[in-house]
């Protein structure tokens, strides 16, 4: 749902602030979902997931609209898992009636912080007590949120990512998602830290909030599942995990892409251009094959970011003896640096290499 209420100053995702063009692209939505409807075929739809932008400006009604064209075209399962991203300042109570007497059963809320001069440095369009007081209220309707918090934000001390954390676990929420605030290019953050308006990000501190946050939330009993997200039991994202498991899926709106296993595909990353072409039944795609050895090297990547870990007979079975070969060649450096560890032939990043991840699965990808 490509529309935002304002820029938020380090985001380098697709969306427009002018809504405008928001009825016609809710049409054009539902005409790619009819357009696309056997791409996946013979799969049971199991998760929906309303991403953005912004997807709690959707109305009822256009959430209505949505709803009727997915079910009238695909075959969803018995009770699919279907989640709406949405901000704080969009969650009144009466939004979130809405939302309850709608099909969504899962709203990922967009906090941030639950600080007032992270959430302005940030340009976010909501204030602390807004942060606060929507997950009061969503809680009055919703088991199954997750929250969004950022760290590593400039000026924040481990003692301010502490009592973020700490509101977080006392408002009761069982999933929360958490990232270190990155620096795109192109992005207003970008250009303030070069200028010297906003103090650089620093990797060390937002490394020791990363543990923080490892400590604190394995002490209230949630399960650390992928590298950016911790959850209670029953309440882990069934979409996201079905994403690292590889299993194919339909990405529909602009700069959506999709997977069926062999093909990645993505939408062009425009409102006007996306709408122009689905008014004449044209779908604005591009589309790249994978290879073994791209598929291989994004098994290891999202395994190793996951619970899952990346399971040696599975490699075999799946890339053949030459791809196990080169991953255990590769994996016995950082076993013995004691960043990887070897469970029943299931390869896991270390607590020692946590932080380090990416950098450890890049040493064991294949370079053709
Ligand atoms: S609300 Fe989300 S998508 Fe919109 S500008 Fe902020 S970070 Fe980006």
């Amino acid at each position: 749902m490509p529309f935002c209420k304002q820029a938020c100053h380090y985001c380098d995702f697709h969306f427009s602030t002018s809504m405008k063009k928001k009825d016609q692209l809710v049409d054009m939505l539902c005409r790619e979902l009819e357009l696309r409807k056997n791409e996946l075929p013979e799969q049971e739809i199991r998760t929906i997931y309303f991403g953005g932008g912004t997807p709690s400006l959707l109305t009822s009604e256009e959430l209505r609209q949505i709803f009727t064209t997915i079910f009238a075209n695909y075959q969803v399962a018995e009770n699919p898992e279907i989640t709406l991203e949405a901000n704080p300042d969009d969650l009144s109570e009466e939004k979130l009636q809405m939302l309850k007497a709608s099909k969504i059963n899962r709203l990922s809320i967009g906090v941030q912080s639950f600080f007032e001069e992270d959430l302005k440095l940030m340009n976010r369009a909501h204030n602390a007590k807004e942060a606060l007081e929507s997950i009061q209220l969503a809680t009055k309707y919703f088991d199954n949120i997750s929250i969004d918090l950022i760290y590593g934000i400039p000026n924040m001390s481990a003692e301010k990512w502490q009592q973020n954390l700490q509101i977080a676990l006392d408002l009761g929420v069982p999933h929360i998602s958490s990232y270190a605030l990155t620096v795109e290019p192109n992005t207003a953050l970008h250009k303030f830290i070069e200028k010297g308006k906003i103090k650089p990000v620093n990797d060390e501190a937002a490394k020791a909030h990363f543990e923080i946050m490892v400590s604190m939330l394995k002490n209230a009993n949630f399960r650390h599942y992928e590298f950016s997200n911790f959850g209670k039991d029953g309440y882990f994202s069934q979409n996201n995990t079905a994403y690292w498991l590889g299993k194919s899926y339909l990405g529909i709106g602009p700069s959506a892409h999709s997977y069926d296993g062999n093909f990645r595909k993505w939408n062009v990353s425009n409102n006007s251009l996306y709408i122009k072409a689905l008014e004449i039944n044209k779908l604005p795609l591009e589309t790249e094959g994978l290879t073994i050895t791209d598929k291989y090297n994004e098994y290891v990547m999202t395994r190793l970011r996951t619970q899952f870990g990346v399971d040696i007979t599975e490699v075999e079975e799946i890339f053949g003896e030459h791809y196990r070969d080169h991953l255990l060649k590769n994996a016995d450096v950082l076993l013995k640096k004691e960043l990887l560890e070897n469970r029943n032939q299931v390869l896991h990043v270390s607590s020692k290499g946590k932080f380090l991840s990416d950098g450890i699965a890049s040493d064991l990808f294949y370079l053709d």
